[in-house]
C-alpha cells in the first residue's frame, strides 16, 4: 500500500483549509500528501460568518461584507457599526471548489475515502475528525438555517441580525439571527444553546416558519436552500500523540463561548504550514488560555442562569462593538477584557466560579 509524507483526516473546512495553505506557500513541492475524505461530492453545506479580524485566503468566496449590524431583545434594539472589522460570510460551495481545483494541480496530493486504503504507519497525521463522547452535562450550539427569496424587497441589505432575542426562550437561550444578502434573499437562522436533550428545541422548520410569517410578516417567500448543524461548546477528547495533530473543531478551534471556528482554523493552518519543518516538535495551538478560562465561567452562568442570557449578550455590546468584536474574535487587549467584564452582573459570575 502506498505511504504519504502527510496525511490529512476529513476534507472539510480545517482539512481543506490546510491542504491549501501548504499547497499555496509550496510546501507539497517535494512531500507527499493524502486526504481523506468519505464523501461523495462537495456542495454547498455551511455558511461560514466571522469578523473580519485579520488577513485569509477567501475573500473571493465572500458573499457578503456587512458594516452595520443590530442585536436585539423584545422592545429593545442596539443598532452597532463595524467598519473596523466587517462582517464576512462564506459560501463554502465556493471554498470547497476553489481549493479543490488548486489541489488538483499537484500530483503529490492524493484523495482516498478511507484510511485503510493507505499505509499511515509513517505518515504524519494532520486529523480533523472530532471524538465526541456522549455527556448529558455538555452545551451545543444547535441550529437551522435557510437561505429565502422574497417576491417583493423585504430586507435592508447592509445591515445584519446578530441576535434575535423576541421569541420562545422555552426556559433556554434561543435566538434568530439573519444575514440578509440582497433586499430579497437572506438566511435566516434559529439557534439554541442548550444541552439538546429536548427534541421538543428541535421542530425548527415550525419555528423559521413562524418566525418568517408571523414576526417578520413575510408571505410569499420561497425557501432556496438549508443548512442545519450542532456545535458542540466543548472540547472533543481527541487523544494527543507524537506524530499526530488535530485541527479544526477535533483540534479545539471552537470558540467555546460563541461556536466561532472558521478563523482560528485558518490562524492554526498558517501555524502549521510556517513550522511545517520542524512538526514533530512543534507546541500545540490552542485558543489563549485566557479566553478558555473567561468562557468556562460564561458557559457556567449560561448553564444556570439561561434567562439571564438574552440580557447578557444584549448589555456586552453596551461597550464599544470594536471592543467586543476583538474580544470575541480572541483579539483583545487587558484593557478590553475587563470593559467585557464589567458589562457582566457581577454576582451572577461571582457565583457561577464559586459554585
Ligand atoms: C452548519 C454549520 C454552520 C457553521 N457556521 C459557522 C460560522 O458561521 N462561523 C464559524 O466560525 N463557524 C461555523 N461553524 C463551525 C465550524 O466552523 C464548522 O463546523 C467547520 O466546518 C469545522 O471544520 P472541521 O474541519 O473541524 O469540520 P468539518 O468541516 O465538518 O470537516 C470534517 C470532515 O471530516 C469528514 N469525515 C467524517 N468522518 C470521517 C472519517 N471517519 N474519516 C475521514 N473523514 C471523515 C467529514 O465528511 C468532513 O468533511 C458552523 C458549523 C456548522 C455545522
Amino acid at each position: 500500500m502506498k505511504e504519504f509524507d502527510y496525511i490529512i483526516i476529513g476534507g472539510g473546512c480545517a482539512g481543506l483549509s490546510l491542504a491549501y495553505e501548504l499547497e499555496v506557500h509550496e510546501k507539497l513541492n517535494d512531500k507527499t500528501l493524502a486526504i481523506i475524505e468519505p464523501r461523495q461530492e462537495y456542495k454547498k453545506d455551511k455558511t461560514w460568518s466571522f469578523w473580519k479580524v485579520m488577513p485569509h485566503n477567501f475573500d473571493d468566496c465572500v458573499k457578503k461584507n456587512w458594516e452595520n449590524f443590530s442585536i436585539n431583545i423584545p422592545g429593545k434594539t442596539n443598532y452597532l457599526e463595524c467598519k473596523n472589522y466587517p462582517y464576512q460570510s462564506i459560501d463554502s460551495g465556493l471554498f470547497y471548489k476553489k481549493i479543490n481545483n488548486k489541489l488538483k494541480e499537484n500530483k503529490n496530493i492524493s484523495f482516498f475515502k478511507d484510511i485503510t486504503e493507505i499505509n499511515s504507519r509513517n505518515s504524519f497525521i494532520f486529523n480533523s475528525v472530532p471524538e465526541i463522547k456522549k455527556n448529558h452535562l455538555n452545551l451545543w450550539q444547535h441550529f437551522c438555517g435557510v437561505e429565502i427569496e422574497t417576491k417583493k424587497n423585504f430586507f435592508d441589505e447592509e445591515i445584519f441580525n446578530l441576535m434575535d432575542f423576541d421569541c420562545e426562550q422555552r426556559e433556554s437561550v434561543h435566538f434568530f439571527y439573519t444575514l440578509p444578502y440582497s433586499k430579497n434573499r437572506a438566511l435566516i437562522e434559529t439557534t439554541w444553546l442548550s444541552k439538546m436533550n429536548d427534541n421538543s428545541q428541535k421542530d425548527y422548520d415550525k419555528q423559521i416558519k413562524e418566525y418568517v410569517e408571523n414576526h417578520l410578516k413575510i408571505k410569499d417567500y420561497e425557501i432556496t436552500y438549508k443548512e442545519e448543524g450542532a456545535i458542540p461548546l466543548f472540547y472533543p477528547s481527541n487523544k494527543k500523540e507524537k506524530n499526530k495533530i488535530n485541527i479544526g473543531t477535533a483540534g479545539g478551534m471552537t470558540r467555546l463561548s460563541t461556536g466561532y471556528t472558521f478563523l482560528n482554523i485558518q490562524e492554526h493552518s498558517k501555524y502549521i504550514r510556517e513550522n511545517i519543518e520542524n512538526i514533530y516538535n512543534l507546541k500545540r495551538f490552542e485558543i489563549s488560555k485566557k479566553y478558555q478560562f473567561l468562557d468556562d465561567i460564561f458557559l457556567r452562568v449560561l448553564n444556570k442562569n439561561p434567562e439571564k442570557m438574552s440580557n447578557i449578550f444584549f448589555n456586552m455590546f453596551n461597550t464599544s462593538p470594536k471592543t467586543v468584536i476583538k474580544f470575541l474574535s480572541n483579539k483583545s487587549n487587558f484593557y478590553e477584557d475587563l470593559k467585557i467584564i464589567l458589562q457582566m452582573p457581577k454576582l451572577t459570575f461571582i457565583k457561577a466560579i464559586f459554585y
